[in-house]
């Protein structure tokens, strides 16, 4: 089946909002498995927005647009749609029920005119509620093809697509697709890629689609079947196959788990507690890790030494180490790690200390040098990393990383 997305918006063709609807909509339709050959980008242009419908209803079985469901005169996708599929609009009585109610519970009390708009609908089509704002989504079903309009705003796109189009488009389909979320760490991208070049060579059902994320590589599994219980009997093999290849560096099948999330229910089952001791992250492995929730039971302390003074009076780093071997360096890190775990009497203490620039590096230290340390039971592991890219992809590659040792030092622990 063939899916083509129009985003509309004049605000999108002059630069001034990035479509991230698009992003969204293109990745959940290739989870779908619906082909998608075109996408559009239309301002709020009657004429084109016309033309560009009927060319994409001549090529396309479904066809989605996003945004231009609003109260004003300019926003035009539901009248355009009706116009074309020749469905003329008519009054839902739900849907002007539910926008009393939004206005009743919201800040803005007064109903102006052009909002009763949202409430007139293509007649025979199906109406989706918006939980969070006035404009319904709608399904437009006309000569086998569907015509599906959502809002623009992502907070009401976003929960509209999940509940209840992604369904819609699932059925749609002869058969069903199902899929599994393979997350790898502490492997590269290209590595993972050679290691699975024979099952991408010779794959059909299930797929394998490689993500790579920073300081991480996901891979899908999808599957296609006659129903969910046989599309998942056939990405089974698939994703043991995968554990056998990359054992211990995949910490999750599960789409919805991060990193962060199995490192904290490790610590839990082992009952470890953990302290994080950052320099060039500025506590972004502590915030990484508090985003889990429950992560109380587990984490005790971040500290957050920045400048050389901060690493001796807080975490007890020796003059003549910094001195000697600079702040960024393998016995600074190590330092920090065992120190940190020592003064807070926690099992593990994991440090990062490294030059994020675009200042501050040399020959011999250069921008994206990172020395990263983990200290558990008193042993403790130190690695040096060479990160590429600015000062952001730096500082996140540097906390991925520290995640990925912390999760090796774990799990390497056998009693
Ligand atoms: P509203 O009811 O707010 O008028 P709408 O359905 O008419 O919604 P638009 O007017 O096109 O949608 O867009 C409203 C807002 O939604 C935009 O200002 C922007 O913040 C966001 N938005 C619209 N389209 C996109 C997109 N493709 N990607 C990301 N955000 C978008």
């Amino acid at each position: 089946m063939v899916v083509e997305l129009i985003s509309v918006g004049t605000e999108l063709l002059l630069g001034n909002i990035v479509n991230t609807n698009a992003a969204y909509l293109s990745r959940k339709c290739a989870i779908l498995g619906l082909s998608m050959y075109h996408q559009s980008v239309v301002g709020d242009n009657e004429e084109r927005l016309s033309d560009t419908l009927r060319t994409a209803l001549d090529r396309s079985d479904v066809v989605i647009l996003s945004g231009g469901l609003g109260p004003t005169k300019d926003d035009l996708t539901k009248e355009i749609a009706a116009e074309v599929l020749e469905m003329p609009l008519v009054e839902d009585s739900h849907s002007r029920k539910r926008i009393e109610e939004y206005f009743k519970n919201s800040q803005f009390k007064i109903i102006t005119d052009n909002n009763w708009k949202q409430a007139m609908v293509p007649e025979g089509s199906i109406v989706i509620d918006n939980q969070n704002g006035t404009a319904p989504g709608i399904i437009m079903e006309k000569n086998g093809k569907s015509v599906i309009l959502l809002p623009g705003p992502p907070n009401e796109l976003v929960p509209m697509f999940e509940n209840d189009i992604f369904p819609y488009l699932n059925k749609l389909q002869p058969e069903t697709i199902s899929s599994s979320m393979v997350k790898i760490c502490g492997l590269g991208e290209s590595y993972v890629e050679t290691q699975i070049a024979d099952l991408i060579e010779k794959q059909s059902n299930p797929t394998i689609a490689t993500y790579a994320k920073t300081g991480e590589v996901h891979l899908r599994v999808t599957a296609k079947a006659s129903d969910e219980k046989e599309a998942k009997k056939l990405i089974k093999p698939m994703v043991k196959e995968l554990k056998n290849r990359f054992g211990n560096n995949i910490y999750t099948t599960d789409e919805a788990v991060s990193l962060e999330e199995t490192i904290v229910n490790l610590l839990k089952e082992k009952q470890l507690t953990l302290t994080t001791a950052e320099s060039c992250t500025g506590g972004m492995l502590a915030a990484r890790l508090t985003n889990v929730p429950g992560v109380s039971e587990v984490y005790k302390q971040g500290f957050v030494t920045y400048s050389n003074r901060a690493k001796r009076k807080l975490l007890d780093v020796k003059k003549n180490t910094l001195k000697d071997y600079g702040a960024v360096s393998d016995k600074t890190a190590k330092e920090m790690a065992k120190n940190g775990a020592f003064i807070t009497g926690t099992d593990v203490c994991v440090s990062i200390t490294g030059i994020a620039g675009p200042d501050g590096g040399t020959p011999e230290k250069p921008v994206g040098l990172v020395y990263i340390a983990c200290c558990y039971n008193n042993r403790i592991t130190v690695n040096e990393y060479h990160f590429k890219g600015g000062r952001a992809k730096i500082r996140e590659n540097a906390v991925v990383r520290a995640l990925t040792l912390l999760r090796e030092t774990i799990l390497e622990d056998k009693d």
